[in-house]
């Protein structure tokens, strides 16, 4: 029996490899730009953390969480999101006193069990960022334009940010009181999951894809339009700033996000090319959350970014791994070890080489070189061995430059002689 994969879980290929590499060097540079310094944080956690934080109530909590028993007793997780992990570890380490304003990013695998399809893995990654200690709005307002220039960066197709605010504990629980007197009144319409989240969460009803929902919800009471003054003046001045540092965002009053610690605002980016699963990233407030795992009362802002759905809202510009600048073939066993030191050598200085195998005929070797787009070949055989110096062929030109490298010659006078044999360059 052949062994598979988990289901959701996947083997990353080389051509992807090299995308997601491209999109998280992109995102990095625009985070380092913006003062944002990478933590790494680990894949397990307590399951505690997140109980308390994401909440039990959340989709992720309730079924998607990979959690076991270990060996001494306690319950853990490997983790479903940063933000909970990033702030436990700011605590952690003193900084809400060291570092009262500290920007951090992170980037590697999340888990959730969800339904496997395009775009929606059970192991997938995130590059997130928190800025902690601002309850600003215009810590808002720059998370927003550095979640935009990220997009720009990465080259997202027909990116989309949206916006809303999700009020506090000043206004949402009457608000939540008043979506749920909603809800039960046209409770025979609901689906079977709203139905269960009516009491527990009847935010989620906004955000419900089921076409009966969305009809039963068409015209029910929206968060922005029961604000307190406090969040009222804080979202106003959130939507002055990303105007006047044109930054452009779509209000959308239905989006809700799945997490329990968002508090004000909250966007969320869609990118084309994704199908259904169109949420490239997403983020907001969580002014409670380090107060929730015992700190101090520390407001943050951030947001995740999915590393998958950027490499596909991002096709159409995969980078392809770079080209082998030369090929060094052995002609003979004895010669190999020669070889191998100079391609040694090359490598060192920067060149990409490939050594080729004295087991293959002269015609197979060139036949592989041709197909690896090398510019030049560097032969070693009996006679080359016998006068220190390997002959060059220039794939470009097709020509022959008998004994003219030197085998021991040091890189730089090597890439200068090889340069000058090839014309356009080794
Ligand atoms: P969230 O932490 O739920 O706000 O998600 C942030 C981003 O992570 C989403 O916009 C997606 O791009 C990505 N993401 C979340 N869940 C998955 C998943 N199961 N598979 C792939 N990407 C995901």
């Amino acid at each position: 029996m052949k062994l598979a994969a988990v289901k959701g879980f996947r083997d990353i290929q080389a051509g992807e490899v090299l995308a997601r590499r491209a999109v998280l060097e992109a995102s990095c540079e625009v985070l380092e730009n913006y003062g944002f310094e990478e933590l790494e944080l680990p894949l397990l956690e307590k399951v505690e953390l997140f109980k308390r934080t994401v909440g039990d109530t959340s989709d992720i909590v309730e079924k998607e969480m990979y959690t076991f028993e270990d060996r001494d007793g306690s319950t853990l997780a490997l983790r479903p999101e940063g933000t909970a992990s990033l702030v436990r570890a700011y605590l952690a380490a003193g900084m809400a006193r060291s570092q009262p304003e500290g920007r951090f990013y992170y980037q590697g695998a999340m888990f959730r069990r969800e339904r496997p399809q395009k775009g929606r893995f059970r192991q997938f990654s995130q590059i997130g960022a928190e800025m902690l200690g601002r309850s600003d709005p215009a810590a808002d307002a720059e998370a927003v334009t550095l979640v935009a220039d990220i997009c720009e960066a990465v080259g997202l197709r027909e990116y989309r940010v949206e916006l809303n605010s999700l009020g506090d504990d000043a206004c949402r629980p009457a608000y939540r009181k008043a979506l749920e007197a909603w809800g039960q009144e046209r409770i025979d319409s609901l689906c079977e999951d709203c139905r269960s989240r009516l009491q527990r969460n009847p935010l989620r009803l906004l955000d419900c894809k089921v076409e009966a929902c969305r009809e039963a919800m068409q015209g029910a009471p929206m968060m922005v339009d029961s604000l307190c003054d406090d969040c009222e003046s804080h979202h106003g001045r959130v939507n002055e700033l990303l105007t006047e540092s044109g930054v452009e965002v779509t209000a959308n009053p239905r989006m809700v996000r799945g997490l329990d610690y968002y508090c004000r605002t909250a966007f969320e980016v869609t990118a084309a090319g994704l199908g259904s699963q169109d949420a490239v990233g997403g983020g907001g407030r969580y002014d409670g959350l380090a107060a929730l795992l015992g700190g101090p009362d520390i407001a943050g802002v951030g947001f995740a970014f999915g590393l998958e759905r950027m490499v596909l809202a991002a096709a159409g510009q995969e980078p392809s791994a770079p080209p082998v600048d030369i090929v060094v073939a052995p002609l003979e066993e004895r010669a190999l070890g020669v070889v191998l030191g100079l391609a040694r050598r090359l490598r060192r200085a920067g060149k990409r080489v490939e050594v080729e195998s004295p087991s293959r005929s002269l015609k197979a070797q060139m036949k592989r070189a041709d197909r690896s787009g090398a510019a030049c070949v560097l032969l070693v055989g009996e006679a080359e061995l016998e006068a220190g110096k390997a002959t060059l062929r220039d794939m470009v030109n097709k020509a022959d430059h008998a004994q003219l490298i030197e085998l021991d010659g040091d890189a730089e006078q090597l890439i200068k002689c090889i340069g000058e044999a090839v014309k356009g360059g080794a």
